[in-house]
């Protein structure tokens, strides 16, 4: 059951759809449910757009976009600015709200208003240093100005892991480069955003900059705002069948796209690693959000000589971990996201149990109310376990073993994945080396997380295309043009 603050909390979260400016009901009328993954009750009933509506809210980005563009870039990072104060004074509502919507413990969700909040802040200062550049052409007879200038509207569609900074990695980059834009929250967990471009609103971000489409259509809202000639961009975080799908969409009107998709994250421990550090990096980057991370690590890739102490040590710890709903007091593991995810997991453990995998801990569903499954560790994962392929998406450690550098690395690179690695050793030369092979856009040496805004996120291989944060992630909201002119000194 809620709890009076949060239900306190609840009545200020709006429901409706964000268009212009205005916090309005579905033109049908529509509404779904948003639950809470602990306990099944409905949190919410929040209205759920249709095509009429996503194009509608595309008008709105369409008719603010010339002065939002013209809005001198400090004005721009000034706002953005405001959303990250704002954003500090409401930690605790921000962090309650994801908590309550997609389950994650409480002091996990603080730590994602730190890392959501950063983008805003980030973005607020790559605003106003946009810039160009004039040169002189190699034949001395000319010279080249390059500039750049927003995309134009943005079509940005998220996922239910991570509903603030998901949403405040796209917003930040793309309200900073002058582009306004229509977000498509998760079904699941769309609350933390309504909250959050409400807080937009209060600080003063123009009506029809940014615009909000939560829905339980998502696919009959989004083909006609992708396939309408006057947005320029999409932008989208999830699966990669569904990236897949999206692209061939994008392709009609040739969008620019930004595609930031599923990992199958390689966890490479050497016979050098400090085994304590190598211990603590891997429940960081395995059992953060309960396994739900794109960045989760997927596949334990240990040293034979090492593999036993590994699997000791981290079994100790993964058995104390406490599972529970996320806002209580020392909760490590929340619930998964729904039936499916834990139908999921439990799938997976099976097969690799019958291929021959050891579970040491955890292993089963825990009985309801809510979706729940134990911190698991498996050792001796065989080769071709489902394990290895999909992603779990789950709190489940799954060990294999390697004997040669060689071997470790092709093992990491063995997936159509490309989205982040880990290691750890002490050896410099060898780090440097995994750096130069290992097919992925982030590599986590000798740390167990690599999420910062002012780093280039993103994958290589069939996890995505662009980046988002550091100076790339307002690149992908800009068009390059240039001026050629003839050398003025010869006119
Ligand atoms: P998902 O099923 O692909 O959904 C992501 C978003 O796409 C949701 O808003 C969803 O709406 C929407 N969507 C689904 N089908 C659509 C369609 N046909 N047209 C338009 N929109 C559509 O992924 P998820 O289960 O929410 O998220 C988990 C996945 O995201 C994992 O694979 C994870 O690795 C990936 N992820 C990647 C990153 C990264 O940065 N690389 C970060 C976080 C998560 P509905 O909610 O309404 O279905």
């Amino acid at each position: 059951m809620t709890t009076t603050t949060e239900q306190e909390l609840l009545a200020r979260v709006p429901t409706g759809l964000f268009i212009d400016g205005r916090w309005q009901d579905a033109s049908d009328g529509a509404t779904f449910a948003v639950h809470d993954p602990s306990t099944g009750a409905v949190l919410a009933t929040v209205a759920s757009a249709n095509a009429t509506d996503g194009v509608r809210a595309l008008d709105a980005a369409d008719g603010a976009r010339a002065s939002w563009a013209a809005t001198p870039p400090r004005r721009r990072g000034e706002l953005l600015r405001a959303a990250f104060d704002l954003l500090q004074e409401r930690r605790d509502d921000f962090a309650l709200l994801m908590t309550l919507e997609m389950g994650k413990p409480l002091a996990e969700a603080s730590g994602e208003v730190t890392y959501g909040g950063e983008f805003l802040r980030w973005f607020a200062e790559e605003a106003v240093r946009i810039g160009g550049s004039y040169g002189t052409n190699p034949e001395g007879t000319g010279r080249t100005i390059v500039s750049h200038k927003p995309v134009g509207p943005a079509y940005l569609i998220t996922p239910w892991n991570f509903p603030l900074a998901m949403a405040t990695r796209k917003i930040a980059p793309a309200l900073a480069a002058g582009c306004t834009v229509v977000v498509k929250p998760a079904e699941l967990t769309p609350l933390t955003t309504l909250l959050f471009v409400d807080l937009l609103r209060e600080v003063g971000v123009p009506d029809g900059v940014v615009n909000v489409v939560p829905t339980a259509s998502a696919a009959a809202v989004s083909e006609p705002v992708i396939a309408d000639p006057r947005l320029r961009k999409l932008s989208f975080t999830g699966s990669t069948p569904v990236g897949r799908t999206l692209l061939a969409q994008a392709s009609q009107n040739v969008l620019r796209t930004s595609m930031e998709l599923g990992g199958n994250a390689p966890f490479l421990v050497f016979a050098d690693a400090d085994l304590d550090e190598a211990v603590t990096g891997a429940l960081a980057a395995k059992f953060r959000n309960t396994g739900q991370a794109c960045t989760a690590a997927n596949r334990f890739i240990v040293h034979q000589d090492v593999a036993e102490e590994f699997a000791r040590k981290v079994t100790e710890r993964v058995a104390a971990m406490p599972v529970g709903r996320g806002t209580e007091d020392g909760v490590a593991i929340g619930p998964l996201i729904d039936d499916r995810a834990v139908a999921k997991a439990e799938r997976l453990v099976a097969d690799a149990v019958s291929r021959g995998a050891v579970v040491r801990t955890g292993g089963h569903a825990v009985e309801g109310p809510g979706t729940f499954f134990e911190p698991t560790v498996l050792t001796d994962v065989q080769p071709g376990s489902e394990i290895l392929r999909d992603e779990i998406f789950g709190p489940v450690l799954a060990i294999s073993t390697f004997a040669t550098d060689d071997e470790a690395v092709h093992a990491a690179n063995d997936t159509e994945y490309g989205l982040v690695a880990y290691a750890f050793t002490e050896d410099p030369a060898r780090g440097q080396r995994l750096m130069e092979r290992l097919e992925t856009g982030m590599l986590g040496l000798n740390t167990g997380v690599v999420s910062n805004a002012s780093a280039p996120f993103g994958g290589v291989k069939q996890s995505g295309v662009g980046r988002e944060g550091g100076a790339e992630g307002i690149a992908e909201y800009l068009e390059t043009m240039y001026t050629l002119t003839p050398d003025p000194f010869r006119r």
